[in-house]
């Protein structure tokens, strides 16, 4: 499709489907968005559009530019599909219960109807395995999560015990905890099975996180426990931290300071060539419902949003590894082949719609009684947002189409994202001319800017 010329300020511009950021004085940092392909040109002129096209052949050879008969778009969805289709492996999140140790002020499952049944461990295990068979995928990437995944190590052990059984192949398995739980049978099922990564959340130092994540039966704290547990887990399994920080207006400004601490107590495990901790921030989601401690403080009830942004360039440029921070192209919601299994057997698409009609997708027993039927429901529940006029959005290879869950949930008239895109695109292509990918998904700042 042809674009138009968007100016967006004296140094930004969206000129033949690519941004065009003037990175330095010297060069051009230009992005395809549709293609992810990125390349540094030079700045010859003061005409950004001119210095493009004396440069096509340029551009054309480090893949920035398709030809002329090539659709870019047609190119873009390709790709996405080619996810989005992929029955090989299956990835399922698995929510084994609600029960967890902690009251966090901004918990998402705070008014989530709570199931009367749950299944076992051994019908949990055979859930997986009718899902795979259902897909007919070659093996499954699991992830843990609750509630708080390890409130019952002994249910996950035999989970586990019994997918083996089964002859379940596990490409990966990875957990969403809050870090508070740790003793010896959970760091050997981490080193026996496949563990890759936990996701753990510090939302501070103590004096922040404490407030917000703390214990249920006294509400004592939970800092120094998660830090200790860190340790743990770095020296006796190789998993990966992802290290989680949900920012808003009561932390941004703390922020850097736990930053700070972690790099003084942490510096081998972060600042090596392979990271084992890898930080990410993440902003609130709505609970179902109204969270008052949600409404007031996230930063994406406002038009604040760029913030997040500032936020990250701050701390990558410190050379810290980040998980990717770009809006996610294609979410949960939009592929088929990942399922979120609920306590009782159900699946739902979207995992912050776990418990919701709206998304409530069959149940394991369904699969069972009537494959073709489950597994047609299960597609039309991931249908993408996006729409036709799409294909005319300078966002579109950047964009999911926007969330689902919070257009429901906020009862907005429209999931499209332009309005975010338009605050945050200079910020956002600012911060990729300045990174460079270490690992899948993994990225720190390039160790030389200027070339
Ligand atoms: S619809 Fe929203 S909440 Fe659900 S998976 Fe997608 S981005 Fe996440
Ligand atoms: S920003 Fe809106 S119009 Fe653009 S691709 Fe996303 S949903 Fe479509």
């Amino acid at each position: 499709m042809k674009s138009q010329t968007l100016y967006y300020d004296d140094e930004l511009v969206f000129y033949k489907n690519l941004f065009i950021l003037k990175a330095s004085k010297f060069y051009y940092f230009i992005y395809n968005p549709l293609l992810h392909t990125s390349f540094r040109l030079q700045i010859e002129s003061a005409d950004t559009e001119l210095d493009v096209d004396n440069n096509i052949q340029t551009l054309i050879d480090n893949d920035i530019l398709t030809r002329d008969y090539v659709d870019s778009y047609e190119v873009c969805d390709y790709l996405i599909n080619t996810v989005r289709y992929n029955n090989s492996v299956v990835t399922i999140t698995d929510l084994s219960s609600y029960n967890c140790n902690l009251s966090c002020v901004y918990c998402m499952q705070q008014n989530t109807p709570m199931p009367s049944a749950a299944l076992t461990p051994h019908e949990r295990a055979q859930g997986w395995k009718v899902i795979k068979e259902l897909f007919g995928a070659n093996s499954i990437n699991l992830s843990l999560f609750g509630g708080e995944p390890f409130f019952d190590p002994a249910f996950v052990e035999e989970m586990l015990l019994k997918s083996y059984d089964l002859g379940l192949v596990f490409d990966s398995i990875s957990a969403v905890t809050n870090g508070t739980i740790l003793n010896d049978k959970i760091v050997n099922m981490i080193n026996i099975y496949p563990f890759t990564q936990l996701q753990i959340t510090l939302d501070g130092l103590s004096n922040v996180h404490d407030k917000r994540r703390f214990f249920k039966k006294d509400k004592s704290k939970t800092f120094n426990v998660i830090v200790n547990n860190i340790s743990i887990l770095l020296k006796q399994t190789n998993v990966k931290i992802i290290l989680n920080t949900v920012i808003d207006f009561t932390n941004i400004n703390e922020y850097s300071r736990l930053i700070a601490y972690l790099k003084e107590v942490f510096t081998n495990y972060i600042f090596c060539d392979e990271p084992r901790i890898i930080f990410n921030i993440g902003n609130e989601c709505n609970p179902f419902e109204i969270c008052e401690f949600t409404s007031v403080n996230s930063l994406s009830n406002t038009n604040n949003f760029i913030k997040y942004y500032e936020l990250y360039a701050e701390i990558f440029r410190e050379g810290i590894p980040m998980i990717m921070f770009l809006p996610s192209i294609i979410c949960i919601k939009d592929l088929p082949n990942e399922i979120i299994l609920s306590p009782n057997g159900d699946l739902y698409s979207c995992i912050t719609g776990v418990g919701h009609k709206d998304f409530h997708v069959c149940s394991i027993d369904d699969i069972i009684a009537r494959p073709a039927d489950a597994f047609a429901s299960i597609v039309k529940s991931k249908r993408t947002r996006k729409g036709f006029g799409c294909y005319s959005c300078q966002y579109y290879g950047m964009c999911s189409g926007g969330c689902e869950y919070n257009k429901n949930n906020l009862h907005l008239e429209t999931s499209c994202q332009k309005p975010f895109f338009d605050m945050c695109i200079k910020k956002i292509i600012e911060i990729l001319s300045e990174l460079e990918e270490i690992q899948p998904h993994v990225y720190r700042i390039r160790k030389n800017l200027n070339v």
